[in-house]
């Protein structure tokens, strides 16, 4: 059986007509940026994100890289991240001129650890301290960062927060007071992808912007288009960051299928639960932990306590795909080596990049594929005998 890691063929299957439909009406109207239809896609977000604006913008880099340019983040400014998340997230932050600080993840959730934060912040001399202007927390794999703590360090420090939601449209966290908030509503900004492995995905690149303030919305719009505002008037320097009309048009049918695909998600990662639990594989592997309220699984990434590496390369002879995300942290990268960090300053974060991979979960897997892959995984450690 061959179970790959995303099979998206499946579900364009479900949508063809729709989605032909559409954008042949997009082709007719031959207006391909910005537009109507992006407007109306911005209105639908903001609406299911729980916010009051939402900005489309060309990518979820572009998302990230475009916030930090509204919140005037820049030249030798600090910014705190993860350094266990997909390289836009930190490679924005260099691009501003800003300094990404890392802050090691917690094993459980792969996300930004709070008390580690703090420990961060309070560990730089007060004259870099001063330096720390923003945090950019990652909703990993489709599970909040702990926002309640995370806000609260923020406002104490007077930081902007940019949420990191590409993995995480939808996603639920419920405060202490028993509110419950969704991804991308509780920072002062909030960047999507519509990258097509996302779960809400364009076909092709695409992004979004979220805010609940009136004038980092304005900056964002402009921004978007080289700074202008009016037309060929520059008070501000932006970029081309525009979101295309067709991909709008297409996202908005797909929008309504959402949580429909959600729920599949997340009924698969039950059975996977299932599964596991009677495979008796627990001393060997390490299931995702649902700490937050709405998990939305963009991924389905488990810990390999030993042998990950041939673990992948037997499920890959065997017909089935998995990824590792991510094999390489940050602080360990190449291009940030200026940076001075070493191997051991973030110890989780290498050890799940050892540790982790992730397995198909996309919402249209079947049933006997779930078996398939829990009964391969089983085989292997049977066989090995370790
Ligand atoms: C996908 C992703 C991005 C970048 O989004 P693109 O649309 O591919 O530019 C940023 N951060 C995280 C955590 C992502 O998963």
């Amino acid at each position: 059986m061959n179970v790959p890691l995303l099979d998206l063929k499946r579900q364009y299957a479900q949508l063809e007509e729709e989605i032909n439909e559409v954008a042949l009406e997009v082709f007719r109207e031959q207006r391909f940026i910005l537009g109507p239809r992006v407007g109306h896609l911005e209105n639908q977000i903001a609406e299911y994100c729980q916010c009051k604006y939402a900005v489309g913008v060309s990518s979820g880099t572009d998302a990230i890289l475009v916030s930090l340019m509204a919140a005037g983040i820049g030249q030798g400014d600090f910014v705190l991240t993860t350094p266990y998340t997909f390289f836009a997230t930190a490679g924005a932050i260099a691009r501003v001129g800003a300094r990404p600080i890392f802050v090691d993840i917690d094993r459980t959730t792969y996300n930004l650890t709070p008390s580690l934060v703090e420990e961060a912040i309070w560990g730089l001399r007060p004259a870099e301290r001063e330096k720390v202007k923003a945090i950019i927390p990652v909703h990993l794999y489709g599970q909040c960062a702990e926002m309640e703590a995370i806000t609260s360090i923020a406002e104490e420090h007077g930081l902007i927060v940019i949420e990191d939601a590409a993995q995480a449209i939808g996603a639920e966290y419920e405060f202490s007071d028993g509110k419950v908030m969704r991804a991308g509503s509780m920072g002062n900004y909030g960047c999507f992808s519509f990258f097509p492995s996302k779960n809400l995905g364009a076909f092709g690149d695409g992004g979004m912007v979220t805010t609940n303030d009136e004038i980092a919305y304005e900056r964002l719009k402009s921004l978007r288009i080289h700074g202008a505002k009016p037309k060929y008037y520059h008070k501000i320097i932006g970029g081309n960051f525009r979101l295309d009309a067709l991909q709008a048009a297409i996202l908005a049918v797909k929008l309504r299928y959402l949580d429909q695909w959600t729920e599949g998600r997340q009924r698969n990662a039950q059975l996977y639960r299932r599964l596991f639990s009677q495979a008796d594989l627990e001393s060997r592997i390490g299931l995702p932990v649902e700490k937050e309220k709405r998990h939305i699984y963009n991924q389905f990434v488990i810990w390999v306590n030993n042998s990950r590496d041939e673990l992948r390369d037997y499920l890959r002879q065997q017909g089935i795909g998995t990824e590792v995300y991510y094999p390489v942290p940050l602080h360990l990268q190449d291009c940030f080596d200026y940076l001075g960090y070493k191997r051991g300053d973030f110890p989780v974060a290498e050890e799940a990049a050892q540790k982790t991979l992730a397995l198909p979960i996309f919402p249209e897997l079947t049933k006997d594929e779930i078996q398939f892959i829990v009964k391969t995984i089983k085989g292997f450690f049977d066989g090995r005998g370790n």
